[in-house]
């Protein structure tokens, strides 16, 4: 089959992927070099963040995990798995993320920072994806496959390439581009800083001053960070930059002199639910596949989605 995938953010390169290894004729079709995509700027650590529904998520979520454990243990560039604690301060009860990564244990006291009672320790994979994405493209293409970079302003502006089926991975425009309302962005905030030496991932989810998150990459840390449901704007508050640091060093005080390299802005692609399914109405003739709407947890599910896709298509 002739199979048209529109994004080469994670959504639609998984897909693509796996669509050419299975045989299908595939060209991928972007507005932007993957470098401008969201998937790009993402911390992209494991773990589910604002998408539904519950079950489908904790599927495609274990599916991920395990396909993401496996490349860290074989070594694919741009893929490690990253000790991490999630620290409370009540009792935190039984996670929905825990059954997807295995091994959770409590944290003992003296790992946890000042001011916290309870922690959560286990190991995720973390993707550095400006390593990580390039290469996925890379591996995509190696397969035979096309990737062409067109804007398109409808889904049927791609009906010249005669597809016999048309996958919608086209992150938060994806809504738009179908007459999807329940769309949204969900606007993050994040700073780079420079390595001071760290190895443990950290997140308290309800720090009083904000979401709080630190990932140590080989070269750099990414620090969260911001979830601002409904906001559109791509500029950078440095008041914000100021505090995510701030919130950040109560939680690990090593990054109290660390040098600021950069703060960033994504918008997450928000929907109540992950929008998986086909949908024969949308372009005459041709089936269209959905895989969009994955808020902060397009890496986190990627995979699992994209073989839900492969059995649609
Ligand atoms: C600050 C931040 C931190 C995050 N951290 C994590 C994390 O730790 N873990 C995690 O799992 N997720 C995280 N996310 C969420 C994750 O980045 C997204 O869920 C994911 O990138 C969505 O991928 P996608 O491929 O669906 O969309 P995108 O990466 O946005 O790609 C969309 C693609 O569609 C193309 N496109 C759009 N419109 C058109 C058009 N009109 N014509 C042609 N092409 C078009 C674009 O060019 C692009 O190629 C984070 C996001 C942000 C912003």
């Amino acid at each position: 089959m002739r199979v048209v995938v529109l994004g080469a953010g994670i959504s639609g390169l998984f897909t693509a992927l796996l669509l050419r290894e299975r045989g299908d004729d595939v060209v991928v079709v972007s507005a932007d070099a993957t470098e401008a995509t969201t998937s790009h700027l993402a911390a992209a650590i494991w773990f589910p963040t604002s998408a539904g529904p519950a079950d489908k998520v904790a599927a495609w979520g274990s599916t991920t995990y395990d396909v993401l454990a496996d490349e860290a243990a074989r070594g694919v560039p741009g893929v490690v798995m990253r000790e991490s604690l999630v620290v409370y301060r009540d009792e935190p009860g039984p996670q929905p993320w825990a059954d997807a990564v295995g091994e959770v244990r409590s944290a003992r006291p003296d790992e946890l920072p000042a001011g916290y009672s309870h922690g959560l320790r286990f190991a995720v994979p973390l993707v550095e994806m400006p390593t990580y994405l390039p290469r996925l493209r890379q591996r995509y293409l190696d397969t035979g496959g096309h990737h062409l970079v067109r804007r398109v302003a409808a889904l049927t502006d791609l009906l010249d390439l005669s597809p016999d089926v048309i996958v919608n991975c086209a992150g938060l425009a994806a809504g738009q581009l179908v007459g999807d309302s329940t769309t949204y962005p969900i606007r993050g905030q994040i700073v780079r800083v420079r390595n001071p030496g760290l190895t443990l991932s950290v997140r308290d989810e309800h720090h009083p001053a904000g979401r709080a998150y630190i990932h140590p990459r080989t070269d750099d840390c990414i620090l969260g960070g911001t979830l601002d449901q409904g906001s559109w704007d791509t500029t950078v508050d440095d008041a914000t930059t100021a505090s995510i640091v701030a919130r950040c060093t109560d939680l690990v005080p090593a990054l109290a002199d660390a040098e600021v390299i950069e703060a960033l802005v994504g918008l997450r692609p928000g929907r109540p639910e992950v929008r998986l399914e086909r949908d024969e109405q949308l372009v005459d003739g041709v089936p269209v596949v959905h895989n969009y709407g994955h808020g902060g947890s397009g890496i986190t599910l990627g995979w699992g989605c994209a073989q839900d896709v492969l059995t649609l298509v």
